[in-house]
């Protein structure tokens, strides 16, 4: 495999920015990496695990010497910081970001990019953790695992197999979308899980309140294996719940449908219609849990195209 960047400029070196510079490192293809971000302690600790060779905290200086640039911050600091390193950028620079939503971001990098806008592609790596910061960045994250690109209209080809070299490099599998097919789809099995499993969390911590024996202090499996992603940076889901309002506002409104078909049946003690519910989740949950969703889509083509040969 070759080089995919000469000076990558991480900005954000944490969790994703930091992984992906370390997968890149173990695998000697990239050259210089240096970081820029908010936090200096972060930054040094990103230096010590060597992860980046330097960084900067001036963005023109972060900027001057990259060929590749990934913006792995918050959502909602994205287009800033583009906006901050683009004026010092070299014109053959290429830039894409890791960010969870993706609509907004490319339309705001496009809009600030102007004449230039060609040298985005948006990115979104499908892996993670609900740990943060450079400390818990690890060489294992991305392997195996997809990473979505939405290039925008303006998007140039070599941008767009820059950016997924990049990717490929560190081990992933890269899939393109629509931006709006983007934010639809994970806001139904990523950020409403989130939002889902935070507000679980408050409303057990809420009733323990009126109780006389504390029900948290007896979580356990279930409780635990729903909340784990409640554990994760409430800036970054702040960023995401704001960014994608309204594909998450129609993911709630679902949701909210079905905990009140099961809340009715509960009320009403329909045996029948619980037992209903929670097959047919229970078979679609064995579906996705049994093999990778790629693979289970592949599965799915071949079956349907089987049965169409047999009619
Ligand atoms: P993180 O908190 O581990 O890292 C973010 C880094 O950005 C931190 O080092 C922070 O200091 C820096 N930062 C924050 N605001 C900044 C600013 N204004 N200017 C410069 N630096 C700033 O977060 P992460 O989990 O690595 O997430 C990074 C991006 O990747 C987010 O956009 C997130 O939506 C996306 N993402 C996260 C996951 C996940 O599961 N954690 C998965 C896929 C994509």
């Amino acid at each position: 495999m070759r080089r995919v960047a000469d000076r990558l400029l991480i900005a954000g070196v944490g969790l994703i920015g930091g992984s992906l510079a370390m997968t890149l490192r173990a695998r000697g293809l990239v050259g210089e990496v240096v970081g820029y971000g908010r936090s200096v302690e972060n930054l040094r600790v990103a230096r010590r695990r060597g992860i980046i060779d330097r960084f900067e905290r001036d963005p023109e200086r972060a900027a001057r010497t990259a060929d590749v640039v990934v913006v792995a911050v918050p959502v909602q600091a994205i287009a800033p910081v583009i906006g901050a390193l683009v004026p010092a950028l070299p014109t053959r620079a290429i830039i894409t970001d890791a960010g969870s939503v993706k609509t907004p971001i490319v339309a705001a990098a496009e809009r600030i990019l102007g004449a230039t806008a060609p040298r985005f592609c948006g990115s979104h790596p499908i892996a993670g953790t609900e740990h943060s910061g450079a400390r818990a960045a690890t060489p294992d994250l991305l392997g195996g695992r997809v990473c979505i690109l939405t290039p925008g209209t303006r998007t140039a080809t070599t941008t767009r197999r820059r950016v997924q070299a990049l990717w490929e490099a560190a081990g992933m599998r890269v899939e393109e979308m629509p931006a709006s097919a983007h934010d639809r789809v994970f806001a139904l099995v990523s950020h409403l899980p989130h939002v889902a499993a935070y507000a679980l969390v408050n409303a057990v911590a809420d009733a323990d309140r009126q109780g006389t024996r504390r029900a948290l202090a007896y979580a356990a499996g279930g409780f635990k294996d729903w909340t784990r992603i409640a554990a994760s940076s409430p800036e970054m889901w702040r960023d995401i719940c704001l960014a994608n309002r309204d594909e998450l506002l129609a993911a709630v409104d679902a949701f909210g449908a079905s905990i009140e078909r099961l809340r009715l049946a509960i009320a009403l003690g329909d045996g029948a219609a619980i037992h209903a519910e929670l097959t047919r989740a229970q078979a679609t949950r064995q579906r996705i849990g049994a093999v990778p969703p790629v693979r289970a889509r592949r599965l799915r083509a071949q079956r349907g195209a089987r049965r169409s040969r047999g009619r």
